[in-house]
Formats: structure tokens, sequence, C-alpha cells
């Protein structure tokens, strides 16, 4: 685990710098300046992006060129995770002649995406399955799966470099936690749906933020930030209710903000 990690939510990530920019955190619908899921991670020369939910593209191209992506990555398949897929392909098929983007997903995400097209996805990306326990190198970049607690087969997803680690949660309950990808998580993006005082406890469908402080606490993950907050939540409620359960302060994840270990 490394100490004093910093946030510079203005520059660019270095070369030497594990970094996560956020593209969109707002949870299940885009909000009026929020995009839906998507995390660009970047570190050692390597560019991978984590869900493409709807309006991540248009964030995507403030901070790389999409042609300059060594893989996307898809949790699950909420169409509030991968909405932009089909979007992207068109873009890199048909306007940016580009192809042979990997593209890991569960079974069912890659399904549906497949079925959008009548021929498939086609080349612009090359599609392929990852489940619970799969582990990619992409470029400088291991990436770890581990199965949430989620209705459809949802991936949490862990990036490490050197001694550098980013995890996050996608969807998940509190039946699962970001421990589940390992120790020494020196940034943890976890959801935080709801709130205590929302009154929903479901294991297996959406945390709390003050679930999620808990178990992040519990995990010795070393930063944690708070994300997939719907239009209609409270960001400001979210992470007071967070902070108070981590025992100390828990920072909220901002669109084009990025978070450098
Ligand atoms: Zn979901």
């Amino acid at each position: 685990m490394v100490s004093g990690a910093t946030l510079d939510p203005t520059r660019p990530p270095g070369p030497g710098d594990l970094a996560v920019t956020v593209l969109g955190c707002s949870g299940t619908y885009a909000g009026p300046d929020n995009a839906c899921s998507g995390y660009l991670v970047r570190g050692g020369g390597t560019t991978v992006l984590l869900d493409a939910g709807p309006g991540t593209l248009s964030s995507l191209q403030h901070h790389v060129r999409p042609t300059t992506l060594d893989a996307v990555v898809v949790s699950h398949s909420h169409p509030d995770h991968w909405g932009d897929v089909p979007v992207m392909r068109n873009a890199l098929h048909y306007v940016l002649g580009h192809s042979g983007v990997p593209l890991y997903s569960t079974a069912e995400t890659l399904g549906y995406l497949e079925s959008v097209f009548p021929d498939g996805i086609g080349d612009a990306f090359l599609p392929e399955v990852i489940s619970d326990g799969s582990e990619l190198s992409i470029g400088a970049l291991r990436l770890r799966c581990s199965r949430t607690a989620h209705p459809p087969e949802t991936l949490g997803i862990r990036v490490d470099l050197d001694r550098r680690s980013i995890a996050y949660s996608a969807d998940t309950g509190p039946a699962w936690s970001l421990g589940e990808l390992g120790a020494g998580i020196d940034i943890g993006i976890c959801e935080a749906t709801w709130r205590d005082a929302d009154g929903f406890q479901v294991d297996d469908l959406h945390m709390t933020a003050g679930q999620a402080g808990r178990l992040a606490r519990a995990d010795g993950v070393a930063r944690l930030v708070v994300t997939h907050v719907p239009p209609t939540g409270s960001w400001d409620l979210t992470v007071a209710e967070a902070s108070d359960a981590y025992g100390s302060a828990v920072e909220r994840a901002r669109i084009h903000h990025t978070y450098v270990v």
C-alpha cells in the first residue's frame, strides 16, 4: 500500500501515476451534469475504461482520444453501465476507422451488446468473457475480478500497477465488499446508492453510504470515494453518512476529477 495518495482534480496523471478519472458517476440514469458510470484508469502508459454508461463517451473525449483505449471492461448487464458501448462501436467503426479494442465483460452483457446490431458488434471490439476470479494483464496494468452481490452477474474490478491499487465495486449490496478483491487497496471506489436514512437494507442489490463506509473501514481501504448516487440523491448527505461510518473523511466521485495514487 502506498500512503500519501493525493487528489489533484486538474492535472492529467503523470507517466508514473496510477490514476482514475471519473467520466460519470450518476446512479441508474444520467443527471443534468453527470453521466452514468464510467472510470478511466491510466497507469504505466496503459489506458483502460471501466464501464461505459450513457454519457461517458462524451466525457472521455475531454481526457483521451477514443482510439487510445487499450481495453474496455464492463462490469455487468445493466444499461447504465454499458449504454455507450454500441455508440462507441459506431464511432470507432464508421468515423474513426479503428478496430480491435479488447472488450471484456460477462457473457450476459456481451450477449446483449452483440444483439444490438444485426451483424454483431463487429471488428471495433474484440469481445472476451470474464467472470468471478478472472485475472487480466492489459499493458502495464493487472486486473482482477470478483463477483459482487447484485442480481445479474456483476464484477467488482481491481487494478494494480506495481504496488499501487484502485478497486471499483461496480454495483453491489453489502453482502460483498471491496476486501473480496484483496488487501492493500489504496483507493476504493464504492457505490453508495442509498443512505441508511432511506430505510433500504438489501444485502444483494445496492449499498447505503453507511454500509460503504463501514465495510471499507473493516477492509482497510486507505482512501474511500463513494459513487453511483442517483440524480434524486444528495451527494452531501451521502458523503457525511459514509464519512461517519468510515471514521474519517470520505471523498465523493466527481465527474472529470482525477484521483491519483
Ligand atoms: Zn446494476
